[in-house]
């Protein structure tokens, strides 16, 4: 959702006519996350240099976006006085009014509530063949580790129309693959009059023809059967479910007020093994360490892994956040225990990523070509991924299979990835 809304201000930006430069800016605006203490403290660490600038006497404007932006507000000009603008999540699209306000030597806060317009200018995206279309913005949970609540204010879906009407344009322009986004993405709709579902959103979705179609986030509270089968059914839907657990014990679930227990949950897993087969990919995110968690809790947590056999999992130790509940909880984990938590996390995540990947052996699968290898210097290791969301390498020209979509013979198995041989272009 981050980068999704760098996309959206760079277009801002643009528009307004200014140009990225590697050096010497004379606007900066750093998009912030604040789902962790980690990514918190980076912005920080960013600002400082160009803060001493600014008390050196060079003209530079400063502009703080995102969650941390929205969190601190005011109190972020008071730490950081020499920041310019702060600007909430939901201020985005109204970047360059409020840049043309610091020219007239305001210093401002934008962070009340506020409706959430259609943007007037396009993203500028980072990828020719991949792209975010944000549905849902903000979210009404309130998982009680969470400062998403509170940075990006409660739900606000798009309507369908401009959605599908975004979609339209990327099909377009060559795009092959959306993935649409929202915090709790099953609630998409429901503050729209008439109501509408994420399983309606899906099934316009795939009419515009692109050849993929992915979304997250996926609650398990509000999950429903239609999205199964329009998994099954959309050709474009691609058959992975980002379904986060964030725990395995039904005290801490209940604890983190996700309103599903270890059974439930394991019911949806079923469902959709039950409906679209075992071949459909399945990832999480998990949270070690929030307070209260006993070692009998956390082995609850193994037991739930054990039970999916989860294709890729992302894990967490659990990080006090302000303004959430859990951050003033007295029985917090010791930062050793959350440690040695999230290494027994990862060690049995990467078992069963080795797993999972063992089922591609010998198979012909379609891969949508993303980029070169990263970690070769070679122009002729392709990187791109399944339908089922895994990464797959294979030897094959860059430059000219870029966006395509290609079948591969899958003949080497790692846990996160696969390696195969070039079989064939289908497009
Ligand atoms: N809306 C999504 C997740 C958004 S945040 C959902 O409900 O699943 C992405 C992930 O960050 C979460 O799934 C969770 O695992 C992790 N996360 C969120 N808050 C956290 C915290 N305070 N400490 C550690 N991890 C956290
Ligand atoms: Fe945070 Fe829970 Fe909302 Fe996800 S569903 S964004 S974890 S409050």
């Amino acid at each position: 959702m981050n980068a999704a809304d760098s996309e959206r201000l760079r277009s801002q930006l643009h528009a307004s006519g200014l140009e990225e430069v590697e050096k010497k800016p004379d606007v900066v605006v750093v998009n912030t996350c604040s789902i962790r203490d980690h990514a918190e403290q980076k912005l920080y660490d960013f600002l400082g240099p160009y803060a001493k600038r600014k008390r050196e006497g060079d003209d530079v404007t400063l502009v703080v976006t995102g969650c941390v932006a929205q969190q601190e507000g005011e109190a972020l000009i008071r730490r950081v006085p020499e920041v310019d603008l702060v600007l909430g999540p939901q201020y985005i699209n109204k970047m360059n009014d409020l840049l043309k306000d610091v020219k007239d030597g305001y210093q401002l806060v934008a962070t009340d509530p506020t409706l959430i317009s259609e943007d007037v200018a396009r993203p500028v995206r980072d990828d020719p063949y991949r792209a975010w279309v944000p549905v849902i913005n903000g979210c009404n949970e309130h998982c009680s580790y969470c400062v998403v609540p509170n940075t990006r204010g409660v739900e606000q879906s798009r309507t369908i129309e401009h959605i599908v009407e975004e979609m339209r344009g990327l099909k377009e322009s060559g795009y092959k693959e959306v993935t649409l986004l929202g915090q709790n993405i099953d609630a998409y709709g429901r503050d729209l009059k008439p109501k509408r579902s994420f399983a309606d959103l899906l099934q316009v979705a795939d009419s515009v023809g692109l050849d993929r179609v992915r979304y997250v986030t996926s609650h398990p509270r509000y999950f429903s059967d239609r999205v199964i089968d329009a998994v099954r059914d959309l050709p474009s839907v691609c058959e992975q479910f980002h379904l986060p657990p964030q725990a395995g014990s039904d005290d801490i679930l209940r604890g983190m007020r996700r309103g599903y227990t270890f059974d439930s949950y394991m019911r949806i897993v079923k469902r959709i093994k039950d409906r679209i087969g075992d071949d459909a990919g399945i990832t999480g995110d998990i949270i070690v360490g929030f307070p209260g968690e006993t070692e009998e809790d956390f082995q609850r947590t193994l037991d739930l892994m054990e039970a999916v056999k989860y294709d890729n999992l992302n894990a967490f130790t659990y990080s006090p956040r302000p303004f959430t509940d859990a951050a003033l909880a007295e029985n917090q984990v010791d930062e050793d225990v959350k440690a040695d938590r999230l290494q027994s996390v990862q060690r049995l995540a990467v078992k069963h990523g080795l797993e999972r990947s063992e089922r591609y052996m010998g198979r012909v699968v379609e891969v949508l070509v993303e980029g070169r290898n990263k970690k070769v210097t070679s122009e002729e290791e392709c990187m791109g991924k399944t339908r089922q969301g895994r990464q797959v390498f294979f030897e094959g020209k860059v430059d000219e299979l870029l966006g395509k979509l290609v079948m591969v013979k899958i003949d080497e198995a790692r846990p996160w990835s696969l390696r195969g041989v070039l079989d064939g272009i289908r497009l």
